[in-house]
């Protein structure tokens, strides 16, 4: 695929004449802004269409076929998404805490004061989750979003939560500040194309067993759909070790910096599949130049219904924040800590 950027001052009597230049040189001509166009064809053959056209910017191939996701010459080496006023993929690392899922409302308020006293940025807690066993604890559903809700309420922590089905996605999105859509279903297109028609954040992690071009592919679906506020998290995949749960891709990090404008954050938690693990893949991830990291919590994991030997208790998210300004620096990056430390009223009634 080739890409076409033209300048910011295009006029649409320029825009028009691009478009006729180029349209027997290739195939699948799209304009998917007023900057930026695609087309199948020969790049030589192109760039000679387009000789002499002031109001063109670039012509480049784009190998994985995303015009959209890819990091275009000429484009800031990263395009950041604000969840509220949290900036991802800014200069400040961002971090993302809190239980797999929402269990009750004692779990979840309590978990996220904790997330909050530590200086976290964002909560994160599923109240839709999808479980590889129909047996296994499915969630809470809507009652979830409505515990997430309070817990945002306390805080003032914006909110990270999944969507697992196409039928839920305006319920789920009018509930948090940023939708997920998870590993099982980088892949779901009719869940894609839904939350392509969201005007707000979008968490996408990679499949299981997707490649850096299904990847983008897959954020690609969202971007066409005019919803250009895609952060990618690289979750770990599967590969012939069995000796953790999934094997952490922080290449992946370094490879997409270089491949895509939008925002990567590690999650290290569903990798490690062990507490004890998370922490040195945290900073891993922060010394690789991720765009911060999305860790499981929770305020008691020996009670924890959903991932519990990988939920970090509080104390550790603590630890993990001070050890993590270092690792952040050595990749000329901060960490801002607040609001931090404020003691918040204990959850009563729960
Ligand atoms: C999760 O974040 O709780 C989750 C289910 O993650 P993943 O989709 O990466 O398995
Ligand atoms: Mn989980």
């Amino acid at each position: 695929m080739i890409a076409i950027v033209l300048a910011e001052s295009c006029t649409p009597a320029q825009h028009q004449q691009v478009l006729s230049a180029v349209q027997f040189t290739g195939s699948g001509l799209r304009a998917h802004t007023p900057h930026l166009l695609s087309l199948s064809g020969d790049l030589d053959r192109v760039t000679a269409a387009l000789d002499g056209l002031s109001q063109v910017r670039e012509v480049t191939a784009v190998p994985s076929g995303c015009p959209r996701a890819a990091r275009l010459a000429g484009r800031d080496a990263t395009t950041p998404v604000w969840v509220q006023d949290v900036e991802i993929g800014g200069p400040g690392f961002v971090v993302v805490a809190g239980p797999c899922s929402v269990e009750n409302r004692h779990q979840m308020l309590t978990t996220a004061q904790e997330v909050r006293a530590c200086g976290a940025h964002l909560i994160r807690a599923g109240a839709f989750k999808p479980r590889t066993s129909p047996y296994g604890f499915q969630g809470l559903g809507d009652a979830g979003l409505g515990l997430l809700a309070e817990a945002r309420e306390r805080t003032g922590l914006p909110l990270v939560s999944e969507v697992v089905d196409v039928r839920d996605v305006e319920r789920v999105a009018r509930a948090v500040d940023m939708v997920q859509v998870g590993a099982r279903n980088m892949q779901n297109y009719p869940l894609l194309r839904e939350v392509g028609r969201l005007r707000m954040p979008v968490l996408l992690k990679r499949g299981l067993a997707a490649t850096l071009d299904e990847w983008l592919l897959a954020a690609e679906y969202v971007l066409d759909g005019g919803n250009d506020q895609v952060v990618l998290c690289e979750r770990g995949i599967r590969t012939f070790e069995p000796g953790y749960r999934f094997t952490l891709d922080l290449a992946a990090v370094v490879v997409l910096k270089e491949r895509t404008h939008l925002p990567v954050i590690v999650d290290p938690s569903h990798a490690a599949g062990l507490r004890g693990r998370v922490v040195p893949l945290a900073l891993a991830a922060a010394a690789v130049g991720a765009d911060g990291i999305i860790v499981e919590t929770h305020h008691d994991p020996s009670v924890a219904l959903c991932d519990a030997a990988q939920a970090l208790p509080s104390s550790e998210l603590a630890g993990l924040m001070d050890r993590l300004e270092s690792a952040v620096a050595s990749a000329g990056r901060f960490l801002r800590r607040s609001p931090g430390d404020r003691a918040l009223a204990p959850v009563s009634g729960a």
